[in-house]
């Protein structure tokens, strides 16, 4: 019955797809570490340029920046305090692998509020990626580290009651566990390769409190065949994932896991990250992707469309 399953919100777009749309800005390139650091402004660069030649229907918007206020719902004021100042005094370095220049304070606050942007676009029914840096997922409730200054898609998470945050970066998004751990009402799952940075994620981190059971970490040895991967991560969300039963699905998108990525590596091919989003999209969830890590900069692009080309509806 067609004006039941539309009133019932089962049937979540009607007439045609709407286009989807990316959000990302310029001045998240002026995030700069020094030279040589993986995280660096020509990730975007190479993404941006594949994606206007290869997939010239996707719609560019700004995102609005994320405030001060918003960011204290999911980090300390301490924490907070402590990357400002940081940014007021850049060149800073804020731990051994995350630094401050002149431009982060702005290019931290466009990515948080690109993530917070592409849920709200995924809820009114436009699938959208937020394509951003600095990447988000290490930055815990207290502290920046691993890249990461706030926690882009722990934002993104406010936007709605029931959340599944997907995590498939190669790294264990320890931050984002963190953010989460005793809130039964976000559910996050994270594969990733073990032992590694940050050397969190084991299987027996499971939440705590009102949140234990809602964290699922499925770590993986080097050298893990893909399709092992790829069976384990159905597995979770066809099972766990599927029974939570989430109002909106988050990607924390790091394509790091990418066999050759120069600090990743765990044998995934270009089109695995195409048939982990198909796995992913099969929940029927208004669904957004954050980026995270992936720095091979001649692969990164190649698995960003990759993942794209599904979330859009593509076949
Ligand atoms: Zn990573």
């Amino acid at each position: 019955m067609a004006y039941g399953s539309y009133l019932s919100g089962t049937t979540p777009r009607l007439g045609y797809p709407p286009d989807m749309l990316i959000l990302t800005d310029p001045r998240c390139r002026e995030h700069r570490p020094p030279p040589g650091h993986p995280e660096c402004r020509e990730r975007l660069e190479a993404v941006e340029r594949t994606l206007r030649r290869e997939a010239p229907d996707l719609e560019w918007r700004t995102p609005k920046s994320a405030t001060f206020r918003e960011l204290s719902a999911i980090h300390t004021k301490e924490h907070i305090e402590r990357v400002r100042e940081a940014c007021r005094n850049a060149p800073a370095q804020i731990d051994p692998d995350t630094f401050a220049s002149p431009g982060t304070e702005e290019a931290a606050l466009l990515a948080a509020g690109a993530a917070r942007d592409a849920a709200r676009a995924a809820l009114a029914g436009t699938p959208a990626m937020a394509l951003v840096r600095p990447p988000g997922h290490h930055a815990t409730r207290d502290r920046a580290m691993g890249f990461c200054l706030f926690n882009n898609v722990a934002l993104a998470a406010l936007q709605a009651k029931r959340v599944l945050i997907v995590d498939w970066d190669v790294h264990h998004g320890n931050g984002t566990q963190d953010i989460f751990y005793e809130n039964p009402d976000v559910l996050y799952f994270s594969t990733h390769r073990a032992p590694f940075y940050p050397g969190s994620g084991a299987r027996t981190e499971t939440g705590a409190g009102r949140g234990l059971g809602f964290t699922i970490n499925r770590p993986f040895p080097h050298n893990t065949r893909r399709g092992t991967f790829l069976e384990e991560f159905f597995e979770v969300i066809e099972g766990p994932c599927r029974r939570f039963d989430a109002d909106l699905v988050l990607i924390s998108a790091g394509f790091d896991a990418w066999k050759d990525d120069p600090i990743g590596g765990l044998n995934l091919e270009v089109e695995d990250f195409a048939e982990l989003t198909r796995v992913v999209l099969g929940l029927k969830k208004p669904t957004a992707s954050v980026l995270e890590g992936g720095y091979d900069l001649d692969a990164l692009p190649r698995c960003v469309l990759a993942h794209l080309n599904v979330l859009n509806g593509r076949p």
